[in-house]
């Protein structure tokens, strides 16, 4: 077991703002007016350095600007690379909150142990995030647009040899984001892959890491070839259990008014997908984690047994998913159509996100 060295007493980073020159404000909204994913930034960026040596230091919220890097930095050759994906919602008087930030630093500490990176002490996380957030508030978008937050850490030793790098570089980027669903919702078709794999048990399934995705391109691409939207992974072993896709978790409502949902292990632990669970007694569903046979799913959705199914994560929050396609043919769920457990949760979500409902629970962070 490699066990990752702790940076300095987390008090020590407080990313502490130096503010450039801020785009114009008549730029910014048009910037804003249609920013689609992931393709526009903010104006500044968190920052912090970390070498085994003298653990993390230089930290701060500065102007964003490309990143150096030697050509032999190990990330580059090794994929020793973590991130995270969480937004920041305008609320209804205008000040700004997170949801459940918390979670995405313990899951970004959890993902720096499996890839051997150097953590971050949990409120270093929530200060980057927060500090950030505060200085391009700006660049909050009015709902149901908001700013995607992006905190990655990459391994920066330019060093070939194989082992853990001794230096690292961690940020922070902030993206406004469109709104996911607009307009006519049809619903996904997913394709079930019989034979690539996302994750096995003992890999990095549960690890939020740039390695998973580049190896789940080649699914995708797959999918995209029969004329899906997404890939559904199945387990590695069997190939014949349902895991999650590509960048979401998989929830499916039962007739006998379940929430269900694939157990934890080689899936990614999705902020999203936990919450699901946690609201679904108030929707009159049973949360219910457990392994889902493709079988299951396939004469399911063909009995009735299953009603709905949907993707769920922090970008798209819920997507619903009508039909499945695999070698043998392709079925559908329920009438093809979104149904009405799926826009019920997403639609409690995103209001609570957004600050349009009471939050009992405590999950929104108030940030500016
Ligand atoms: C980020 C991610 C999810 C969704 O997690 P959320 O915390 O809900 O955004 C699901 N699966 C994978 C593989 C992911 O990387």
């Amino acid at each position: 077991m490699v066990s990752s060295v702790a940076g300095p007493r987390p008090s020590t980073l407080r990313f502490a703002a130096t503010p450039v020159a801020p785009t114009a404000a008549d730029q910014r909204a048009t910037l804003l007016a249609d920013p689609g994913f992931g393709r526009v930034f903010s104006d500044h960026m968190a920052l912090a350095s970390w070498t085994a040596e003298q653990g993390w230091h230089d930290d701060g919220v500065r102007g964003l600007e490309p990143m150096t890097l030697h050509p032999a930095a190990a990330v580059l050759h090794y994929a020793q690379e973590i991130f995270e994906g969480l937004k920041a919602y305008r609320q209804p008087d205008g000040s700004v909150a997170l949801f459940r930030p918390d979670l995405n630093a313990a899951r970004f500490a959890h993902s720096a142990r499996r890839l051997s990176l150097p953590e971050l002490p949990a409120d270093a996380f929530l200060a980057a995030v927060t500090e950030l957030v505060r200085l391009d508030a700006a660049w909050v978008p009015e709902p149901p647009a908001t700013l995607y937050l992006r905190p990655f850490t990459v391994a920066t030793e330019a060093f070939l040899g194989v082992r853990p790098a001794d230096e690292a570089r961690f940020g922070v980027l902030a993206s406004p984001a469109g709104p996911y669903f607009s307009g006519r919702e049809v619903g996904l078709t997913l394709w079930i892959d019989p034979t690539l794999s996302r994750a096995a048990p003992g890999g990095t399934g549960d690890a939020k890491c740039g390695g998973n995705y580049a190896a789940g391109l080649a699914a995708q691409g797959v999918a995209r070839a029969h004329e899906c939207d997404q890939v559904l992974f199945l387990d590695a072993v069997e190939h014949r259990w349902l895991e999650e896709s590509g960048t979401m978790n998989v929830l499916l409502v039962t007739a006998a008014g379940e929430l269900v949902t694939p157990p934890l292990g080689t899936i990614l632990d999705g902020v999203t997908r936990r919450s699901l669970l946690e609201m679904a007694t108030d929707h009159g569903l049973t949360p219910v984690e457990r392994p889902v046979a493709v079988d299951e799913l396939r004469e399911g959705a063909r009995s009735g047994a299953i009603t709905e199914v949907f993707a769920a994560g922090t970008a798209a929050v819920i997507s619903p998913i009508v039909r499945f396609r695999e070698p043998a043919g392709e079925f559908a769920v329920g009438d093809g159509t979104p149904g009405p457990r799926t826009l019920a949760l997403r639609g409690e979500l995103v209001d609570l996100q957004f600050g349009r409902i009471p939050d009992p629970r405590g999950w929104r962070v108030p940030v500016a």
